[in-house]
């Protein structure tokens, strides 16, 4: 203690080799001189002086030495209690200077009995568990990072250019297209037209082939099928005349009697003549054949003939063919005729065929025409507007620069005000860790200093610090 009473009551300060007595117990003290330490008072023995007060230390005497002397060590007397306050002000304010550790319970009943005061906690203890860092340098950080946040979320980026790009490649990807389209019709159209240079041989494909798989798929004409029926019908025609033909060839093929007055005859074996033809047969007896006077005999009914057929070796058969012959002729005159009428009624379905396609061929290749002429100007509109698209996104580009630098140059000066702000803010403001807090403290509602040696530190609200000098924490303590 730094106060001590004599006889009469009166505080006295320690000095050399002086006795007093302690204001609160009555007990003797001694005076305590050295040179290092802040001379005090030393009871003479423990006693049971104030329970509340911890072993005094020269931390504790060096802060109660910086107060005028009346306001340390105060005795306080309330309901009955009374307690040492290490300093109290003019203005009834009590400062406890605190070492060790306290509890909670300990805390709440000081506040309590003292009042209006604040405490002051030597901090030397756990100075390696704390570490504190500057507030304004966290705020201007968090500052620095929110507008660069804020900046490269509000520019203008280059997904406006991107949709230029592939605004681009859209429409190159759409002219390909076209293009391969109109490539198409254009072959579609030289093939139509090629089918009616050579109309012709389209017809015939027409009519002799499957068109399904063809150009001709689509193009229908009732006169296909009078060409194909009238074709067919002329083929049966030919078939027959070349049957007649081989028939006649067949009959001139035979040898022709050399009998005088019979040569119009000719001479055939008996297995190629039936019977019934008898009557227009005559026979040759063999050994009269050359002589003057060949025996012809007439044959009379179908039984004579084959009673003669029996003796074929002995008999010379000779036929007259005359008849069958004109009438074969007259057969092949009659059915070349109806050919010719076919051909005839051919030519003019084949002619209407021809019209009918000739159209239909003239309108598949404007259809075409008219196709490519469409893709060709939706290629032109294409084309045109992909060679305005550079300039386009050059400009946006240009325009989103000024943009970005008009808002960086916004941003920048807003960033610095705000910069000045937490300067003057959050000056001598300090952000702290505390690790193995002594959480006791958590329970103070009371003021709370923290003593680092060379600086104090006001623990406030929100784990901040406020830094002071000893000087500005005396003249605060004065002026409370
Ligand atoms: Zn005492």
């Amino acid at each position: 203690m730094l106060i001590a009473v004599n006889n009469e009551n009166i505080r006295i300060l320690p000095q050399k080799g002086k006795r007093g007595f302690c204001p609160y117990c009555g007990n003797e003290v001694l005076a305590v001189c050295g040179e290092i330490n802040v001379w005090h008072w030393r009871h003479d023995v423990t006693s049971n002086c104030d329970l509340w007060k911890e072993h005094e230390t020269e931390w504790h005497r060096k802060w109660k030495d910086k107060f005028p002397e009346a306001w340390r060590e105060f005795i306080i007397t309330k309901n009955g209690e009374k307690h040492i306050a290490d300093i109290r002000t003019d203005s009834g304010l009590i400062v406890e200077f605190q070492n060790s550790s306290i509890s909670s319970e300990t805390i709440r009943v000081r506040e309590f009995f003292y009042g209006k005061m604040i405490w002051m906690i030597n901090a030397d203890y756990f100075k390696d568990n704390f570490s504190i860092r500057s507030l304004v340098k966290t705020r201007l950080r968090e500052n620095e990072f929110l507008y660069k946040g804020y900046f490269s979320y509000n520019k203008t980026d280059e997904k406006s250019i991107k949709e230029f790009e592939d605004r681009e490649r859209e429409i190159e990807r759409d002219i390909k297209a076209l293009e391969k389209r109109m490539d198409w019709f254009s072959s579609k159209k030289e093939s139509f037209e090629g089918h009616l240079e050579n109309i012709e041989k389209s017809i015939n494909y027409i009519v002799n082939r499957d068109r399904i798989y063809s150009d001709f798929r689509e193009f229908y004409s009732e006169n296909i099928d009078l060409v194909q029926q009238c074709q067919l019908e002329m083929d049966k025609l030919d078939k027959a005349i070349t049957q007649l033909s081989r028939q006649i060839d067949q009959v001139n093929g035979l040898s022709n009697s050399k009998t005088p007055g019979y040569e119009d005859l000719k001479i055939v074996d008996f297995n190629l003549v039936s019977a019934k033809s008898y009557a227009k047969c005559k026979l040759i007896k063999k050994d009269t054949l050359n002589t003057f006077f060949p025996e012809v005999i007439d044959v009379k009914s179908e039984s004579e003939f084959r009673w003669y057929s029996n003796q074929a070796n002995k008999y010379l058969l000779l036929i007259d063919l005359g008849e069958n012959i004109k009438e074969l002729t007259q057969r092949t005159q009659d059915i070349s005729q109806e050919k010719k009428d076919l051909e005839v009624k051919n030519i003019h379905s084949i002619n209407a065929l021809r019209k009918d396609l000739q159209k239909w061929l003239e309108k598949q290749t404007k259809e075409n025409e008219d196709e490519i002429e469409l893709l060709d100007l939706k290629i032109d509109n294409l084309q045109s507007i992909a060679i305005k698209l550079p300039i386009a996104k050059e400009k946006r580009l240009r325009e989103m620069e000024e943009e970005n630098l008009l808002l960086e140059q916004e941003l920048n000066e807003d960033q610095k005000k705000k910069e000045i702000e937490i300067k003057k803010g959050c000056k001598g403001k300090y952000l702290y860790d505390w690790k193995h807090r002594r959480k006791s403290w958590d329970y103070a509602e009371r003021p709370l200093l923290l003593d680092f040696g060379p600086h104090i530190f006001k623990v406030e609200p929100d784990g901040i610090l406020i830094k002071m000098s000893i000087e500005d924490f005396i003249e605060w303590i004065k002026n409370h």
